[in-house]
């Protein structure tokens, strides 16, 4: 297919899904169970994504060949939404030197005796790579806000706290990504949105099918009871923190099929967008391969 049309469809499958501007965004505004009335059989979902995987294997080998950005994906959601499976199924042609993916957990007794964004600037993507963050500083105003405990623990001066403190962190993201759009960072930011519906399916698979017994933790249960709060963080989140440089991507996730089209079509879109080309060898560098193209023929 030519890359014109690829391209076409690729913006068909993300415009919907696309947050550039937060302002008065509802969750409520984009179906968890959305596939935009494609057909559903798996051979097609399959090809379509490897024709995706293919031209995103190409654009990060220029890229990485440019060495001028780097791209940071984030990945965001509730247990179960297929975080893990995206991150595998779409960068699965990617060449794995030009790519870097940090898991983050609950942070260690040493990063809490530092600012929430000092571990994720250490992780940063280098110039040429696509960094993919499995969750991120944003769990810092999602189980964060919904725990307050967890703010208790990063002993904050008291004169910080407040219910300002949140505001205060979305500008402080907003910022910080503004900084790392500035210094060729280009940062994607995606949250899969399941239904509650479908996560308790998905949990009770973990629980009845043996092979996906190690997939389930109790806390993953104890999270869901606070759903709705969750979604209320999300919702905020999104609305303060979707700019038109970082946009967030609200994904359906009822179907792991769509979800990994919508990812790879995003970022193949954002990448085209880059302009990415190989270096232009000059001149001079062009006589430098003559020569030593014929030196190693006269041996
Ligand atoms: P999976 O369960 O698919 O392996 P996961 O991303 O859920 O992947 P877990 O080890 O289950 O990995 O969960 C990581 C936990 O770390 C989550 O409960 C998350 O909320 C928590 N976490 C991440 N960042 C922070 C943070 N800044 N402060 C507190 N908790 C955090
Ligand atoms: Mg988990």
């Amino acid at each position: 297919m030519e890359l014109s049309q690829v391209l076409k469809q690729c913006q068909h499958l993300v415009n919907p899904y696309r947050i550039q501007n937060g302002d008065g965004f509802r969750l409520e505004q984009i179906d968890p169970g959305d596939t935009l009335d494609l057909p559903t059989d798996k051979k097609g979902a399959r090809e379509a994504l490897e024709q995706g995987v293919e031209m995103l294997s190409e654009l990060q080998q220029r890229l990485y060949a440019q060495n001028k950005w780097a791209v940071l994906l984030v990945f965001q959601a509730m247990d179960a939404a297929g975080k893990d499976g995206t991150i595998k199924h779409v960068m699965s042609g990617v060449n794995p030197q030009g790519c870097q993916v940090c898991s983050f957990k609950a942070p260690s007794a040493l990063d809490l005796d530092h600012d929430y964004l000092w571990r994720a600037n250490q992780s940063l993507p280098e110039r040429g790579r696509i960094g993919i963050f499995n969750r991120s500083y944003y769990e810092e105003t999602l189980v964060v806000r919904v725990h307050p405990e967890l703010l208790a623990k990063q002993s904050l001066p008291p004169a910080l706290l407040g219910p300002k403190l949140w505001k205060q962190r979305f500008e402080d993201i907003r910022h910080y990504e503004q900084y790392l759009n500035r210094n060729g960072v280009v940062v994607l930011k995606f949250f899969l949105h399941l239904s509650k519906k479908e996560q308790k399916r998905r949990f009770l698979q973990r629980l009845e099918r043996p092979e996906k017994n190690w997939k389930f933790s109790a806390a993953d249960i104890r999270e869901r009871g606070f759903w709705e709060d969750y979604m209320q963080a999300y919702q905020e989140m999104i609305r303060e923190t979707a700019t038109a440089q970082a946009p967030w991507y609200v994904v359906p996730a009822d179907h792991k099929w769509f979800t990994r089209l919508v990812v790879a079509a995003a970022v193949i879109e954002r990448l085209d967008a880059l302009d990415l080309r190989y270096p232009e060898v000059s001149p001079e560098a062009k006589q430098a391969l003559a020569r030593a193209r014929e030196q190693l023929l006269s041996e």
